[in-house]
C-alpha cells in the first residue's frame, strides 16, 4: 500500500524529533526537511531542502509537519504553507490559539486543504484529558500540574541576565498540592502557588552571584509570585546533569456524581525528552490528517479535539478493537 509522504518544515528540536518518528513509522515516508537555512545535511540522510523551493514539492508531499517556533514562525508559516499543503503544527501560545485557528480555518477552506493546530502534549493530549474530565464529571474541578521539567522560556530568560554563562529552569509541582488533588481533597491555590521554580546557573568568572540571584527572583512575569531557588554550578556539572530537555505533568479531574460520591481522574506524563515526545504526537496526528483530508474529503482547521482516536493508529479498526477485549 501507498505510504503517507511527509515533509518537515523547520529543523530544530521538534524537526529532529519528527525525523526520528516518521522514519520509524512503517506507513510513512519522509520526503525531505525544509529549512530557512542552507543545512549541511540531515541526521537520517533524507534531503535537506531550502524552504524557498517548497512549492516544487506540492505534489510530492501529502502532509507537511510544521516544526517552527510558536513565538514568531508558526503564525506566519502556518497560513503560508496551508495554502498548498495539509499541515500539522504545535502552536502553543495559549492565548493566541483562537486567532491562529481562525487564520488557518479561512486559509484551508479557501484552498481546499486542511490543518490541525496546537498538537503536542500541552496544548494537545492534556487538552483531550481536560475535555474528557469535564464531559464525564461535569460537576467538578480540573487541575493541571507541569513538571518536573525544563521551561525553555524561563531558561532563556535566565541566560539573558548579565554574568550568566548558562542556565536552566525546572518547573516542579509541589508535593503537598499534588497529594491534596490526588486524594480528592482538592485545593483552591492558584497555579503559581502549586509549583516551584528551580534554577541551575553557570556564572561567568567573577560574576556577582547575589546580583544574579536577585535578578532572577525579581523578574516580572517569569519568577515573581513563585517560590524560586537558585543553585550556582560549574560548567562540568551543568553538562553532566542538566543537558537534557525532560518534561511532563499531570491533569486531574475531581468530581462528584451525587452529594457523597466523588471520583478522581488522573493522567500523567513523564518525558525524558519533551521535543521527541511532542514529535511523536505530531506524527500520529499527521496520519489522522492524511485520512481525514485524502480519504474522507474534509478540509478546514482542526484541533486534537476533532480527531477520532482510530485515525491516529496505523492499525486496522478490527485490530484496534482488540484493545477493548
Ligand atoms: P527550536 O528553537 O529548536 O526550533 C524552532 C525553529 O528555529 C526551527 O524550526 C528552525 O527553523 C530554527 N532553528 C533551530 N535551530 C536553529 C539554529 N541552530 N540556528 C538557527 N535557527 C535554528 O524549537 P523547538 O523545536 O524546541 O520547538 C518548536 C515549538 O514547538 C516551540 O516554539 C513550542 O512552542 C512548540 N512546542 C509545543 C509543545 C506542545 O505540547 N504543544 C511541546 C514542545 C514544544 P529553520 O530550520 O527554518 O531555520
Amino acid at each position: 500500500t501507498k505510504k503517507i509522504r511527509i515533509g518537515i518544515c523547520g529543523y530544530g528540536n521538534l524537526g529532529h524529533g519528527v525525523e526520528l518518528a516518521v522514519n520509524r513509522a512503517e506507513d510513512m515516508e519522509l520526503v525531505g526537511i525544509f529549512s530557512r537555512r542552507d543545512l549541511p545535511g540531515t541526521a537520517s540522510g533524507v534531503p535537506a531542502i531550502n524552504l524557498k523551493h517548497v512549492l516544487e514539492y506540492k505534489d510530492k508531499i501529502d502532509v507537511m509537519i510544521l516544526c517552527g517556533g510558536s513565538a514568531t514562525d508558526l503564525i506566519d508559516q502556518g497560513p503560508e504553507l496551508a495554502q498548498h499543503f495539509v499541515t500539522v503544527d504545535s502552536f502553543d501560545t495559549h492565548p493566541r490559539i483562537p486567532e491562529h485557528f481562525a487564520n488557518m480555518d479561512a486559509i484551508t477552506k479557501a484552498n481546499n486543504t486542511a490543518a490541525i493546530i496546537s498538537v503536542g502534549w500541552d496544548p494537545g493530549l492534556f487538552s483531550l484529558m481536560r475535555v474528557l474530565g469535564d464531559s464525564v464529571l461535569p460537576e467538578g474541578k480540573s487541575y493541571t500540574f507541569w513538571g518536573k521539567g525544563v521551561s525553555q522560556g524561563h531558561s532563556d530568560a535566565i541566560r539573558r541576565i548579565p554574568g550568566v554563562k548558562n542556565g536552566k529552569q525546572y518547573t516542579i509541582p509541589k508535593e503537598e498540592y499534588l497529594e491534596a488533588v490526588r486524594s480528592g481533597k482538592g485545593t483552591d491555590a492558584p497555579g503559581n502557588e502549586m509549583h516551584l521554580r528551580e534554577c541551575f546557573v553557570v556564572p561567568e568568572e567573577g560574576a556577582d552571584l547575589q546580583a544574579i540571584e536577585t535578578a532572577i527572583k525579581t523578574m516580572p512575569n517569569y519568577f515573581v509570585g513563585y517560590e524560586t531557588t537558585v543553585h550556582f554550578i560549574s560548567e562540568d556539572e551543568f553538562a553532566k546533569n542538566h543537558s537534557g530537555i525532560p518534561h511532563g505533568g499531570f491533569v486531574f479531574r475531581n468530581g462528584k456524581t451525587d452529594d457523597t460520591t466523588s471520583h478522581v481522574m488522573e493522567f500523567s506524563l513523564k518525558l525524558d525528552s519533551n521535543p521527541q515526545f511532542t514529535s511523536s504526537v505530531l506524527t500520529a496526528f499527521a496520519r489522522a490528517m492524511y485520512r481525514l483530508h485524502f480519504e474522507q474529503g474534509k478540509s478546514g482547521a482542526f484541533t486534537v479535539l476533532d480527531i477520532p482516536f482510530a485515525l491516529l493508529s496505523p492499525k486496522a479498526p478490527a485490530d484496534l478493537r482488540k484493545f477493548m477485549l
